[in-house]
């Protein structure tokens, strides 16, 4: 079903210019395969408080899985794993360490108020001549739904694996990553090893003109999450009539607390993973400062790290990515009147660490920016940073190698690079350390800039046919490229 609607004609459709590739595998069954992403988006997954949590709409979607996909059925062993997935699909070769594929199958919900603003009702999965439209249809059914279809082709042509196959879709991505946990457990009681995995991502084709190689096109590779450490920071007091503030208010005192902390950033550095970035990017770079700190082989950016963190630190787009963010988001426990002091009050200081900076740094590190404070720190939310995942190894190499067979553009022919990257958000594949050291993250389903322009999780969700579809061909030569 290669070239429906030209690159011209199609508004909000420029991901269409980077489709290579589309003619691949002629007897895919795209109606199918469509309708099965559309069943799937029907499946009202929403699960952001399991107590309140339809579970039904979960059994709904697994049914789907094991009626639609009868060869994966046949080969493979299909296990619930709580509410979430584990397809394990056997190679006839075990000394070749396992590839798996993930997804989640949870959605966020309809934020309440926004439902009048959706062009399509967001479960009825309306589908017209360019979009599929739905929740979940880009976050992230289409890839649940896109690997089975994959696996479901692969198998459906007689093709034996010889390295095992597993699939897995947890079930609480958007809240506790407790699906993945579960069959991160169960894989490791199994003492499976898997070679790498994929997981999703915002995946867009991005020029480089970002790192000084304007005219370069790259899509990123997340290889690491950053961690997210929210520390409460509380102050307390009884109170009292503000004629006699002796000591302070609790109020003064957490204000000094939060501006102590604020004060103290962070080291500005470079990473193992974004000097990986540069590397890769070297011989495109053109402009300035950019050229004079990396060099043309890369070769400067050792002596030029501090000069360069600097540089990414003085963007706002690059600045998460040389260090450990603070960001004070809420207080609370404010007095109500003028001339009351409020009693105990407490802020939240939301911090999102660099790899290598885990909760127990960033709690040390406030702990002495207020020493000298009468306040009492504790961790509301404590999520470490994931381990770099390997990116010189086999997976990258053959997620690189099969992407840029299917992404390039078409129009002037440009290549598109696999550039090594981090995350400054998180997915299910932070919890995939235990049994993986090459944890990749990229979706094969290429983001439309007007649908990453409305960001994840907002009204009027939906994804095109056409980057489904090649989302799935990408997805079969990756299985065939890995597997066979
Ligand atoms: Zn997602």
């Amino acid at each position: 079903m290669a070239n429906e609607g030209s690159i011209s004609t199609a508004p909000g459709c420029a991901c269409f210019r980077y489709l290579d590739n589309e003619e691949a595998y002629p007897d895919l069954d795209a109606g199918g395969a469509v309708e099965r992403l559309r069943a799937a988006i029907r499946c009202e997954t929403v699960n952001t408080d399991p107590e309140k949590t339809d579970f039904s709409q979960f059994d709904k979607l697994h049914e789907l899985m094991r009626s639609s996909y009868p060869h994966v059925m046949e080969a493979g062993t299909f296990e619930i794993v709580q509410h979430s997935v584990l397809i394990t699909i056997p190679g006839s070769d075990p000394a070749l360490k396992p590839l798996l594929l993930m997804a989640h199958q949870d959605v966020v919900p309809v934020v309440a108020g926004t439902e009048d603003s959706w062009e399509h009702p967001p479960f009825e999965a309306t589908l017209d001549g360019t979009f599929i439209w739905g929740r979940g249809s880009m976050d992230i059914k289409l890839m649940v739904i896109g690997e089975l279809e994959a696996a479901e082709y692969v198998l459906a042509h007689g093709k034996k694996l010889q390295r095992t196959l597993y699939l897995a879709f947890g079930e609480d991505e958007e809240t506790f990553g407790t699906g993945a946990k579960a069959i991160v457990k169960t894989l490791a009681d199994r003492g499976v090893r898997l070679e790498f995995l994929l997981d999703e991502s915002v995946t867009v084709v991005r020029d480089m003109g970002l790192y000084g190689a304007p005219g370069t096109l790259g899509i990123e590779v997340e290889l690491a999450e950053k961690g997210d450490t929210a520390v409460k920071v509380t102050v307390r007091s009884e109170g009292g009539h503000a004629s006699n503030p002796f000591g302070g208010t609790s109020l003064g005192i957490l204000s000094q607390a939060i501006s102590s902390i604020v004060a103290q950033p962070f080291p500005i550095e470079l990473s193992p993973v974004t000097e990986q970035l540069l590397r890769t990017l070297a011989p495109y770079i053109t402009e300035s400062p950019w050229k004079e700190l990396v060099g043309p082989d890369g070769s400067l950016i050792e002596e030029n790290r501090d000069q360069l963190a600097r540089f990414f630190a003085s963007q706002k787009t690059l600045f998460p990515y040389v260090t450990t963010t603070c960001a004070p988001t809420m207080i609370e426990g404010s007095s109500q009147a003028p001339n009351v002091m409020p009693k105990d009050m407490s802020a939240i200081i939301d911090f999102r660490s660099m790899p290598g900076t885990c909760v127990e740094d960033v709690m040390a590190h406030c702990a002495e920016a207020v020493k000298d404070l009468p306040v009492e720190l504790s961790a509301h939310l404590a999520v470490n940073p994931s381990s770099v995942a390997v990116s010189d190894g086999y997976g990258f190499k053959a997620v690189s190698e099969v992407g840029s067979r299917f992404f390039k553009d078409t129009v002037t022919g440009a290549p598109v690079l696999f550039l090594p990257s981090f995350t400054v958000g998180g997915t299910d594949a932070g919890y995939y350390d235990p049994v993986c050291d090459t944890c990749l993250r990229m979706s094969p389903f290429l983001l439309d800039d007007d649908e990453q322009a409305r960001g994840v999780h907002g009204t009027n969700e939906r994804v095109t046919r056409r980057s489904y579809l090649h989302g799935i061909r990408f997805l079969i030569a990756l299985i065939e490229h890995v597997c066979l």
